[in-house]
């Protein structure tokens, strides 16, 4: 079997066109402008790099968008303090902090200082609760992202085995919630996970997320598995992800590219949310 390539930048580019229209009639008939707000602590060149893409995508889909930049000395009140502002900005709809923070800084009080209207993130412990809750809020934008081109894709994920090698706030925890709460039965892996191979070997769907190239190689998969490689590695100054890919793909039924697979999905999910703050915002 050779694997159909998940195509991230093109599902993207249609979700990309929805949001478009849909911010042409806000404006057109609201006057509303979405707003996202980022706010970048130090000079970490990757986070420069995902900064300017949330620009350029909020360039694209017509949203304001601002941002602030903290040396990596910033003391985390004046954080706060623009946060604060922020939340009581009328143009401003989602509020995005750019992680990791630098180590002196306390990634969980920043982001909870965040209103949890403006939390397009999904990182808040309200949007989190919401989620865990099933009910209604801001979904981190790479779990959603995921869930989303499986959508588009035409696979569902009910009933079907899904191994996760990631437990993070950002990617493995919220992951796991949103995919019980679509019927999936989810097992999550991390470093201390007894013999991980075994796992990987019996999932339907299998999701990668470490920041290791060719973590995941043939022999540790079964014939026919959705791959899903979240990881983002730099070698010899070109982009990889956490899967062996060229070999794994003669097993795999379905594969994500590295770059061009999840990457696309995590900002336009990031506008979406972005556009729904805005929407919901109206309500008020
Ligand atoms: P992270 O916080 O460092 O989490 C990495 C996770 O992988 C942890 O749960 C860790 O387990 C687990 N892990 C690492 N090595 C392992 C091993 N040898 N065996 C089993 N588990 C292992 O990183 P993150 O922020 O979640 O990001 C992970 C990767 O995804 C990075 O490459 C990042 O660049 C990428 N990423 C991509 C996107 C995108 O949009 N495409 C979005 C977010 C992240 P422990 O918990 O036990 O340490």
């Amino acid at each position: 079997m050779v694997a159909e390539i998940f195509d991230g930048k093109q599902i993207a580019n249609s979700i990309e066109e929805e949001i478009i229209e849909e911010t042409k009639e806000l404006i057109e008939k609201r006057g509303v402008i979405p707003g996202l707000a980022v706010i970048l602590v130090g000079s970490d060149p990757g986070s420069q790099v995902y900064v300017n893409i949330k620009r350029k995508a909020s360039s694209r889909v017509t949203f304001h968008f601002e941002d602030y930049v903290f040396p990596d000395t910033a003391e985390e009140k004046e954080i706060i303090d623009l946060i604060e502002r922020l939340n009581n900005d009328d143009k401003i709809h989602g509020i995005l902090v750019q992680l990791p923070l630098p180590k002196h800084l306390d990634e969980n009080r920043v982001i909870s200082a965040i209103s949890p209207e403006k939390d397009v993130d999904g990182l808040h412990p309200i949007s989190a609760g919401n989620l865990l809750l099933k009910q209604e809020g801001f979904v981190a934008n790479t779990p959603a992202g995921i869930l989303e081109m499986l959508r588009r894709s035409n696979i569902d994920v009910k009933g079907k085995d899904v191994v996760i090698v990631n437990r993070s706030k950002i990617v493995g925890r919220p992951l796991m919630v949103l995919l019980i709460n679509n019927d999936a039965t989810v097992t999550v892996c991390h470093t201390k996970t007894k013999d991980i191979k075994t796992h990987m070997k019996r999932a339907d769907i299998l999701v990668v997320a470490v920041g290791t190239p060719k973590f995941v190689t043939a022999d540790m998969v079964k014939e026919g598995v959705i791959v899903i490689d979240v990881g983002i590695n730099r070698v010899e100054g070109k982009l990889c992800g956490d899967v062996d890919f060229e070999n794994v793909k003669e097993k795999a039924s379905y594969i994500t590219p590295v770059p061009g697979g999840v990457g696309p999905l995590t900002v336009v999910m990031l506008m979406r949310n972005v556009l729904m703050a805005a929407k919901r915002s109206l309500k008020k």
